[in-house]
């Protein structure tokens, strides 16, 4: 089998605060160790399943350069760089196709505007205050299961913050779920210390991986037509996203972006994200 892991930070084991998600964090070193010991022990869960499986992770926090590459298990690739559309167009996604047999989503945490949600937010947390998929408000893996859905790809397990298995299970009650820590609020949670949430991943990924070829987990597929509608914080923002060719203004300060597949219409949501997060020079402000 062939299995493409996406990870985020926010919902790793022992993350719960902005100090641990960037490199020049006090507490990012060891919250690198933390996200990279949650991928080995998913991996290993992947490989008691199936010893042959291939293997491929998908960084997709920040500036996806977070996994210690010189710790992470022989078996598996890595999709290491910035999301800049030239780049990964698909942003975390960057590396699924046709030929993935299953998704799973690996520290992932709740959306923007979620009440008390740890660390929540939806891809870009300085930009997007709501982001609709078919006029449902959506968090990232949501949108992750639709572009996997688009190649076909089913998502079997979800690991994250304790509140997001239930935004997940009202689209996805199939799905295999480990919370890493009880949220409390915004940056703080009861965590689990990584000798509990190593064993715990490890044995959701073998049973994913057991009930996957057994067709527990559908392709999340919706359409005909797939329409982002993203609202951003301020107006300036929309202003810019909008110059983005094909992108269309629904007011002041939301946009929107449409294509025949979730992928498609996440690539041109990407590309005006971009676009919105491109502020002038300060002496030109
Ligand atoms: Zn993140």
């Amino acid at each position: 089998m062939k299995v493409f892991i996406a990870v985020d930070m926010e919902g790793a084991t022992g993350v719960v605060h902005h100090d641990q998600l960037m490199p020049e964090g006090r507490g990012y070193a060891v919250a690198q160790r933390y996200l990279t010991g949650d991928v080995n022990a998913v991996i290993a869960g992947i490989l008691d399943a199936d010893h042959e499986a291939e293997i491929i992770v998908g960084e997709g926090h920040a500036i996806m350069r977070n996994i210690l590459l010189d710790e992470l298990h022989p078996q598996a690739q890595v999709v290491v760089g910035p999301a800049r559309p030239a780049n990964k167009p698909l942003c975390q996604m960057e590396g699924i196709d046709g030929s993935v047999d299953l998704c799973m989503c690996v520290g992932f945490h709740s959306k923007a505007g979620t009440p008390g949600g740890l660390l929540a937010h939806t891809f870009v947390g300085s930009v997007v205050c709501n982001w609709m998929m078919n006029d449902k408000a959506v968090g990232e893996v949501e949108v992750d299961a639709a572009i996997a859905g688009a190649f076909g790809v089913p998502l079997g397990l979800v690991v994250g913050n304790h509140e997001l298995e239930h935004e997940i299970r009202a689209w996805h009650p199939e799905v295999e779920f480990v919370s890493t820590k009880q949220t409390l609020g915004p940056s703080a949670a009861i965590c689990r210390p990584p000798s509990w949430t190593r064993v715990a991943l490890r044995h959701a990924a073998r049973t994913t991986m057991e009930r996957a070829k057994d067709g527990a987990f559908k392709p999340y597929h919706i359409g005909p037509t797939v329409t982002m509608t993203i609202e951003t914080y301020r107006r300036e923002m929309t202003d810019r996203a909008v110059s983005e060719h094909g992108v269309v203004r629904v007011d002041d300060r939301r946009f929107q972006c449409s294509g025949p597949t979730a992928a498609d219409a996440f690539r041109l949501a990407w590309r005006a994200i971009a676009r919105a997060l491109d502020e002038p020079a300060s002496f030109l402000q």
